[in-house]
């Protein structure tokens, strides 16, 4: 079998071109701008590429994008005034802190403080509350990207066996709620679960969102599965020349690509998911803000 490769960056770039036709709408219908602030402290070299992309693509949306990046030595008392401002302001429609944040900074405190209207990343407290128990919420972006390639590949999700490789609270726990939203069986493995080779075999739909370069080889997925691999991982590539690197995921995708129904390639996959339901968060966001209908097909 040779899998089906799920383009995450040809729809993203679908998501992102209705997303700026609708904005195109709300300006002419309404004279509404959609705003979303993103807050950079210090100078993480990952950090400040995601952001500059976070800009550029929110620009090409026809969205507003206010920048804040602020010195490494920032305090929280003086981030937690900036997130008060943008609170306050009817500009902002939208507010990502960049994580993560300097040691010093209690992250917890941070993203609690940002209006839960506005809180586009999904990961307030009162979000993560409501996204548990069903109610309307802002959803996580990475996950909601995966789910939308899922819906996309196989329609109804409904009875699958669904296993979440990872419990972090930005991927993991959001993409396990969002799969027994939609009526899976999901099991969620991690660090400690035993014998992850049989639990992954049992999955009709894996997500793969661990951090360690290509450790599920093709032998624990079960064949025809839908494979969506979050990872994102530098390694050294020698081939391509010295101090070269190049990216892979957390699943290994040529074993896997033989055994799997469908796969997410890494890059092109689920990364370009993200931003994209970044700028469907926002806009969201701003509907809900102006008391206008939820945007169709951005949100679950
Ligand atoms: P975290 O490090 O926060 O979480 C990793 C999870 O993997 C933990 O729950 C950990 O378990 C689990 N884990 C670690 N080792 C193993 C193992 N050997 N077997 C099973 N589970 C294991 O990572 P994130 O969730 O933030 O990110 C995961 C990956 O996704 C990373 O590569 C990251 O770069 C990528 N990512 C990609 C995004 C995108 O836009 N495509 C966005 C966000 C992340 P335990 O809890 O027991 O320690």
């Amino acid at each position: 079998m040779t899998a089906t490769i799920l383009d995450g960056k040809a729809f993203a770039a679908r998501m992102r071109a209705d997303i700026g036709g609708r904005v195109a709408r709300l300006r002419e219908e309404f004279g509404i701008i959609p705003g979303l602030a993103v807050v950079l402290v210090g100078e993480d070299p990952a950090s400040q590429v995601y952001v500059r992309n976070k800009h550029k693509q929110t620009v090409e949306a026809g969205m507003e994008s206010f920048e804040h990046r602020l010195a490494e030595t920032t305090t929280e008392d003086e981030l937690l005034d900036l997130i008060a401002g943008l609170n306050a302001d009817p500009a902002v429609n939208g507010i990502l802190v960049q994580l993560p944040l300097p040691a010093h900074i209690d992250s917890d405190r941070v993203i609690n403080a940002i209006d839960p209207a506005k809180d586009v990343d999904g990961f307030h407290i009162s979000n993560v509350g409501r996204l548990a128990t069903g109610q309307k919420s802002m959803v996580p972006c990475t996950p909601l990207g995966c789910l939308m390639l899922l819906r996309d590949h196989l329609g109804s999700l409904s009875g699958a066996e669904a296993v979440v490789v990872g419990r972090s609270n930005i991927v993991g726990k959001p993409m396990a709620q969002l799969l027994l939203g939609e009526s899976c069986t999901v099991t969620i493995a991690h660090s400690r679960t035993r014998e992850p080779a049989e639990v992954c075999r049992r999955a009709d739909i894996l997500v793969a969102a661990v951090g360690r370069p290509e450790m599920i080889p093709g032998t624990w997925i079960k064949p025809g599965a839908t494979v969506i691999d979050v990872g994102i991982n530098r390694i050294p590539a020698p081939e391509r020349g010295e101090g070269k690197h190049r990216l892979v995921g957390d699943v290994d995708f040529d074993s896997a690509a033989r055994v799997a129904g469908a796969i997410t390639p890494v890059p092109g996959g689920v990364g370009p998911m993200t931003i994209a339901c970044l700028l469907a968060n926002t806009l969201t966001a701003t509907c809900r803000a102006n008391g206008l209908p939820e945007p169709e097909g951005l949100t679950v």
